[in-house]
């Protein structure tokens, strides 16, 4: 082929201008940096110049007059050499593509894949069509390209799915580009593009703040600006809150903007509020506490001091004015102001090394007050080391102690003496039994012997009596009779209650027992015109009681219901339950005025009517009853109305007698 300079030579001497333009066309041909394949309508190759056979690896010779494959369909591009299916083709493949570029697959002899750029034309020379096509190895282009596809597609990917939101804006500060993962977190359509700016999403408290940093993050290139926290609106309306830093890259190429990161802190902003309130809590609770409270940091430097303290150690400095100070010289003033300095500084060693928390008591003031210490070791960073003393004035309690103190002791030497007033009391009454046994002793052996006598006087035998004489026996005897009940009810009630006197436990029927003792009355009962009424169960009544005592009750019981009463009846009922035996009985006599009847059981004691109309008796009876009836478990009582009557009850269980 003519070099370029051989086509100069020529086309300047030989045939001017048409051989010079053949010449050069032929020269262009052969220097282009393209391939050109040119077949005529058969798909024989014609021309293929030097570009082509760099190309595919084929020299011109080799290739002129043969065929062109081409196989469309698949997109392959054969180069010379396989000779089988090429004619019909190539010149269809060649017209397919005429007046197109097209990329194409192909391979070099050496067997290499090269990706092809092909643009095809289609000429006549003489009547003779022929199809060009100029061809461009596009192989590195495309593996560039695919390069910077996946690059595009991998950054769009991590930018996409990012969690911060990213933003990209002018020089001037207009918007770019958000990440529209970050941006639909805020319900945002993707593809959302505020209109009108960035910036319309901003709480408006914080527009100043954000359009400032920004101005700064714009002036200041290729540094990341300081973290700021603004609020942004969600498409509801409702406030995020956001971390956002900024770095301008307008300068670097690869960018071209300034860069917005922008983090969601909504969490973390509500974790740090909530500490805040708390922190600010915890700190207004120490500072308004009744007790003195220093903290130290792990190296004895004041950390958190409080009003109380400093007025409590009588402190001159301001809060202010102690934090940031070494501890120690506090520690020395308060030692200075204890009654004893010394021990103060050595417990206050001690209770630095101790790692569990300890209270101290009782450290003494010069001035009088006595003060409480606690010592409690705190955490920082995983590591003991921070120490809060805690002080509180104890003098009050201190003193209230010394007060219960000197309380105690006089009510324990109280109640020595209650002690020992109860034994003398139990004494006297143990004497006072034993005086009331020995005189009633004495006083019933003479008054058996005059009742004898009097018995005797009253004896035929001895001669009668004429109308005096016999009167003043009569005095005689009753009398005597009424001195012995006395005398024989103060030895009992003596003797039941110094449990000289054991009752008995027989079981028996309790019917039996009511009715003799109750027909024994019917004489006087008669005498006084009082009908006796009584009304006991068809059954015995089994129950284990003292007989003797018992019948004394219901003497004692029917007896009064007859002195009392003037006319009327007197009714004796008995009736059982399961486990008791009930005694009533019942009078339409002078009763009780209600305000007595409560005393009535105490011995001695006689309700006015009974005094006021003369009717005797010592006031006996009725303690005697009930000591008797409590000895059986049992209760006795009384209901009445001052002249109409009473009823007095008698319950005691069926079971064994008590002590
Ligand atoms: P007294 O020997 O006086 O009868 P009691 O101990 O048996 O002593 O009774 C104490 C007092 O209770 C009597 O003095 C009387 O005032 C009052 N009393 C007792 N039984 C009756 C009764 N059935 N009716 C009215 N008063 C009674």
């Amino acid at each position: 082929m003519p070099s370029p300079k051989d086509v100069s030579t020529e086309a300047t001497h030989n045939r001017p201008r048409v051989i010079a333009r053949a010449q050069l066309a032929e020269a262009t041909i052969a220097a282009a940096i393209d391939g050109l394949v040119t077949v005529d309508e058969s798909g024989r190759i014609v021309e293929w110049n030097p570009a082509s056979e760099n190309l595919f690896g084929f020299a011109r010779d080799e290739v002129l007059g043969r065929r062109f494959i081409s196989v469309p369909k698949s997109e392959a591009f054969r180069g010379p050499g396989d000779v089988r299916a090429l004619s019909v083709h190539g010149r269809t493949d060649m017209e397919a593509i005429v007046g197109r570029r097209v990329e194409l697959h192909a391979e070099t002899r050496a067997g290499e894949s090269l990706l092809i750029d092909v643009e095809a034309t289609e000429f006549e020379v003489e009547g003779t069509l022929y199809y060009s096509g100029w061809i461009r190895d596009v192989t590195g282009q495309r593996q560039l390209r695919d390069a910077l596809d996946l690059s595009d597609r991998r950054f769009e990917a991590i930018v996409e799915n990012a969690s911060d939101i990213i933003s990209m804006l002018d020089a001037d500060g207009s918007w770019l580009y958000t990440s529209q993962a970050g941006v639909r977190q805020m319900g945002y359509e993707k593809g959302f593009n505020p209109e009108n700016g960035l910036f319309s999403m901003v709480h408006p408290d914080d527009r100043h703040i954000a359009t400032t940093s920004l101005e700064a993050v714009m002036s200041a290139r290729g540094v990341v600006s300081p973290p700021i926290q603004i609020r942004v609106l969600d498409i509801e309306g409702e406030v995020h809150w956001f971390e956002n830093v900024g770095i301008n890259m307008i300068e670097d190429p690869a960018v071209e903007a300034v860069v917005i990161y922008s983090r969601h802190v909504c969490d973390r902003h509500r974790v740090l509020e909530q500490l805040q309130h708390r922190s600010q809590q915890l700190s207004t609770v120490l500072d308004t506490a009744g007790s003195a409270i220093l903290i130290e940091d792990a190296d004895g430097t004041v950390f958190y001091v409080n009003d109380a303290f400093i007025d409590m150690m009588r402190l001159q400095q301001t809060r202010e004015e102690i934090v940031g100070q070494p501890g120690r010289w506090i520690h020395e003033h308060i030692a200075s102001l204890t009654v004893d300095p010394e021990e103060y500084m050595r417990s206050h060693e001690d209770l630095r090394n101790i790692e569990e928390p300890t209270t101290y008591e009782d450290i003494r003031f010069a001035d009088g007050r006595n003060l409480k210490r606690d010592c409690r070791p705190m955490q920082q960073d995983d590591r003991l080391g921070s120490v809060l003393w805690w002080y509180w004035d104890h003098t009050r309690e201190h003193e209230a102690v010394a007060v219960r103190e000197r309380m105690l002791k006089r009510e324990r030497h109280a109640r020595a003496l209650i002690e020992k007033q109860n034994e003398s009391l139990i004494q006297l009454g143990e004497l006072k039994n034993e005086l009331v046994a020995t005189v009633s002793h004495e006083i019933r052996t003479p008054l058996t012997a005059i009742v004898s006598f009097v018995d005797l006087l009253d004896d035929t035998g001895i001669g009668p009596l004429n109308e005096t004489q016999q009167g003043f026996v009569d005095t005689l005897r009753s009398s005597a009779s009424r001195l012995m009940t006395l005398v024989d009810d103060l030895l009992l009630l003596v003797r039941l209650d110094s449990a000289t006197l054991v009752l008995e436990s027989i079981a028996q029927d309790v019917v039996e027992v009511v009715r003799s003792v109750t027909a024994s009355f019917a004489p006087t009962a008669e005498c006084k015109s009082i009908d006796l009424v009584l009304l006991l169960p068809p059954e015995p009544v089994p129950a284990v009681f003292d007989p003797a005592r018992i019948g004394q009750v219901v003497s004692n019981l029917v007896g009064n219901a007859i002195k009392f009463s003037t006319d009327g009846a007197v009714t004796v009922e008995l009736s059982t339950t399961e486990a008791e035996w009930i005694l009533t009985v019942s009078d339409a006599g002078i009763g009780i005025p209600a305000d007595e009847q409560g005393d009535i059981f105490e011995r001695f004691s006689r309700a006015s009517n009974a005094r006021s109309n003369m009717i005797d008796g010592s006031g006996l009876g009725l303690a005697v009853c009930r000591r008797i009836i409590e000895l059986h478990g049992g209760i006795i009582d009384v209901e009445s109305v001052e002249g109409m009557g009473s009823v007095f009850t008698v319950r005691a269980p069926k079971g064994a007698v008590g002590t």
